[in-house]
């Protein structure tokens, strides 16, 4: 233990109470069955890839010169991926990016790295607002910085914008938002955003330097009202986008994401250089080839989401009607109502006495909440309703 890194060993062994909601899940399900345990504890998407994915794959894997195919590429990404990508977002929001803003990776985890990496120095603090996906904190501080979180509105889980000027300081690098949002599935305005930018524009202004703008995007297609999603950096020029076909795809064991640096960020030629050197440092060498090449060719194509929305509509009805009170999500797959009782641990605990698989919002820095992650097939939820409302009568709630 000694001659170990201590940091190392507290992360690998830290419980995560997400994976340990998974494991005690799987291990119940091993000794009453599946059909006994319903476990929304895991975002992992229940809708298959798209065929066009499974035969994309299959024909470059036929065709495609296995050298390439299965050789690195530049580490930034292949260039002609690249470009397919760039025109796609050119095609959908209207910009002029090229193939050279954008920096492949492996997932949104790996864009995030990067992008966090890319820009952390010593002292430097991000702010995000609470509940936030988990690995936040860890990636921001593997990039030497100090993750502030900034509590959200708790009636809808937009930001406060208050809470945000007054966490403002003259040690922010930058701002991470996640919309769709994991856990709650908050989705923010073209008003949000815009308010967003022109608070960072004045603080950068106020500060002296430049505050970047993180858009964290691996729920980009997963949105339920007709509204279109803002695409941020037409509100702010300073923005990297983080995104990833884990979601959009049903791909996420296949690690393949990207970085969107527009030409419009400050510094945009050394911040992209850094991006690569972050890359560099942390080792992942490239993005996973056969990947880039399905991800070139399966542009503008989604997996079949409409089960989520289907999903969302089901429990959110069911479970105001039991008497929880829940904001309403308008993206993403999770649903995070407030627990009946203030610690949400002990909901979990008495929801697992039922073979009902939850996670407490204490692991998302939001306590009093518990998210449940409805990536599932319609026929788990429609078990669990029963148990939910067995819950709810227990708590006095109906
Ligand atoms: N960001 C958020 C908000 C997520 O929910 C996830 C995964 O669930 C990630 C990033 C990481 O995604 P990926 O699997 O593409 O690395």
């Amino acid at each position: 233990m000694a001659g170990l890194s201590q940091r190392m060993v507290a992360l690998g062994t830290a419980r995560s109470e997400i994976r340990e909601a998974f494991a005690f899940a799987q291990q119940r399900i091993a000794q009453v069955g599946a059909q006994q345990v319903e476990d929304f504890s895991l975002g992992n998407p229940s809708v298959p890839a798209p065929d066009l994915v499974r035969q994309t794959a299959q024909a470059l894997l036929a065709e495609m010169d296995p050298v390439k195919l299965h050789g690195y590429t530049p580490a930034q990404g292949d260039a002609q991926v690249r470009a397919a990508l760039a025109e796609d977002l050119n095609r959908r929001f209207g910009t002029d990016y090229t193939g050279d803003c954008l920096y492949l990776t492996c997932g949104a985890a790996g864009a995030l790295c990067c992008a966090l990496s890319a820009l952390g120095c010593p002292g430097d603090e991000f702010i995000t607002f609470a509940p936030y996906f988990p690995e936040y904190k860890v990636f921001v501080e593997s990039a030497g910085g100090t993750l502030v979180e900034v509590p959200a509105r708790l009636e809808d889980f937009q930001i406060d914008f208050p809470a945000l000027e007054a966490a403002l300081n003259e040690r922010t690098k930058a701002v991470l938002i996640n919309s769709p949002n994991n856990p709650t599935g908050a989705v923010y305005s073209a008003a949000t955003i815009e308010r967003l930018a022109e608070l960072l524009q004045e603080k950068s202004q106020a500060y002296g330097h430049r505050i970047y703008l993180i858009s964290d995007e691996p729920y980009r297609e997963i949105v339920y009202s007709d509204t279109p999603l803002p695409w941020v950096p037409d509100y702010y020029d300073h923005t990297l986008v983080c995104y990833s076909y884990s979601k959009s795809l049903s791909l996420p064991g296949q690690r393949m994401g990207y970085v969107l640096v527009p030409q419009s960020v400050e510094d945009f030629p050394l911040l992209y250089a850094a991006l690569g050197g972050a890359g560099r440092a942390l080792g992942y060498v490239c993005a996973p080839s056969l990947f880039q090449f399905v991800a070139q060719r399966c542009t503008g194509v989604t997996a079949d989401l409409s089960i989520y929305r289907q999903n969302r509509d089901t429990l959110l009805t069911a479970l105001r009607g039991m008497g929880y009170s829940c904001a309403q999500p308008e993206g993403a797959f999770y649903l995070f109502p407030q627990t009946p009782e203030p610690d949400a641990g002990a909901f979990c605990a008495k929801a697992r006495e039922l073979d009902l698989i939850l996670v407490p919002g204490d692991s998302f820095g939001c306590g009093g909440h518990v998210r449940i992650s409805y990536c599932v097939q319609p026929e788990l939820i429609q078990r669990a309703l029963p148990k939910f409302e067995k819950l709810a009568r227990m708590y006095g709630l109906m």
